[in-house]
């Protein structure tokens, strides 16, 4: 036998493949709604302006070389970084109890959070994260490549299209004390379904009471409410409250640097002395995975975190974004409920939040609007808000239309 004959061929990225299938598609109205990346109103990726203007400065700044970064990262990065997610009064970071690691992008957040807990988390028995029903699938593969086997919890209702509050609480109160769970804390991929603030709270007071840990996963600050602080409410409230917690943070989305792999991972530890335990346990695990991350996007971050203009600048340029894919709800629904009179009820389209909406489409009717209206969607009835525009979502209306009637 050859030496990689046992080696079974995988099946490509869902994803990945659905655009490959878009971008080969040669029908004049299709649609990519699959894509997971902001688009401005004439279909094409958008470079902040606030962007471009930290390029310039990045560019003419002769003192810049190509040095290895500390393992750890850009240190006017990750303190940015940390200020941005937690508060810049955060108790966290005044009391020196968070941990700041630059890592590759929110995924890269992701695995240095999961391989640290496998690690060195406390777990009461074989390690596991429960994981909401449904969730960002590169969760799974995430933590299953650690060692953690990921397990559900409630938390979309198919019914209501919106979120399953009694059986998420209900999966948190029977699972053994100190168990991790994985929270989106805004903007909920795949679903667009948000707890409340109140709903919130309830989530935070159980998990203190039963001592769990919250993995929040952070890949759209800003991109939820158009604000960045609002967006990390629930992040910054369960810090308040002491839930034991790290975060997972993303610029991909927020600064338009999908390929630039700008993101950190926070840990708040309980005190100053094991936060210093925990940075120089990440330090070692990063040292062996990484060596150093990448230093243009974190230097671009850290001009526009540090520079009172140019955050202003920035949070500008969020609002445009938030602020279009808002327009957008709004008119998809319009279209639907008004001019359309679409059977049932669409409300959930301005209800649910951030680039993703669930449509409630099943598996067969997602499969129509791709191979008959060349609309191309996830089996799942998922539809990325940023793949509407004003020349667009009249067809993306009238195809919704016609596959629910
Ligand atoms: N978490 C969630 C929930 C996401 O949707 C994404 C992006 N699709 C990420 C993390 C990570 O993205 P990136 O690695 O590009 O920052």
């Amino acid at each position: 036998a050859e030496l990689w004959d046992g080696v079974p061929l995988a099946p490509p990225d869902s994803i990945f493949k659905l655009t490959a299938s878009y971008k080969a598609d040669t029908n004049e109205k299709k649609v990519n709604l699959g894509v997971g990346a902001y688009r401005d109103d004439n279909n094409r990726p958008w470079v902040l302006p606030v962007v471009k203007k930290a390029t310039k400065i990045l560019l003419n700044d002769e003192n810049l070389d190509h040095e290895y970064l500390p393992i750890t990262g850009l240190p006017e990065f990750t303190a940015g970084a940390a200020k941005l997610i937690l508060g810049p009064n955060s108790r966290g970071i005044t009391e020196g109890r968070a941990v700041s690691v630059q890592t590759i992008s929110g995924t890269g957040a992701n695995h240095l959070g999961a391989l640290f807990l496998s690690r060195f988390y406390g777990w009461n028995g074989a390690p596991k994260v429960y994981l909401s029903n449904p969730t960002w699938a590169n969760h799974h593969a995430i933590f299953k490549n650690v060692g953690i086997e990921p397990v559900d919890y409630p938390y979309y209702d198919p019914k209501t299209i919106g979120l399953d509050f009694n059986g998420f609480i209900g999966a948190l109160q029977a699972a053994t004390p100190r168990s991790v769970f994985l929270l989106h804390a805004c903007a909920h991929n795949p679903t667009g379904v948000d707890p409340t603030e109140e709903q919130w709270k309830t989530i935070a007071s159980v998990m203190l009471e039963k001592g769990h840990y919250a993995f929040f996963d952070c890949a759209y600050q800003g991109f939820a409410s158009g604000d960045l602080d609002r967006d990390a409410w629930a992040v910054r409230y369960f810090v308040e409250q002491g839930v034991a917690l790290l975060v997972c943070q993303s610029f991909a989305k927020n600064a338009g640097l999908y390929g630039e792999r700008v993101g950190a991972l926070h840990v708040v530890a309980p005190t100053k002395e094991a936060a210093d335990r925990v940075r120089s346990q990440l330090s070692v695990l990063q040292r062996s995975e990484i060596s150093n991350p990448p230093s243009h996007g974190a230097r671009l971050i850290a001009l526009i975190l540090n520079n009172g203009e140019l955050f202003e600048a920035w949070k500008a340029d969020v609002r445009t974004m938030a602020g279009r894919i808002i327009e957008m709800r709004k008119e998809l629904r319009r279209l639907l409920t008004d001019e359309l009179h679409t059977p049932g009820n669409w409300n959930h389209i301005v209800e649910q939040i951030g680039m993703f909406s669930f449509t409630g489409l099943n598996a067969a009717q997602s499969k129509t609007m791709v191979e008959k209206a060349h609309i191309y969607m996830t089996g799942n009835g998922r539809i990325s808000m940023a793949g509407l525009n004003r020349q667009n979502v009249g067809y993306v209306a009238a195809s919704l239309d016609a596959v629910v009637r």
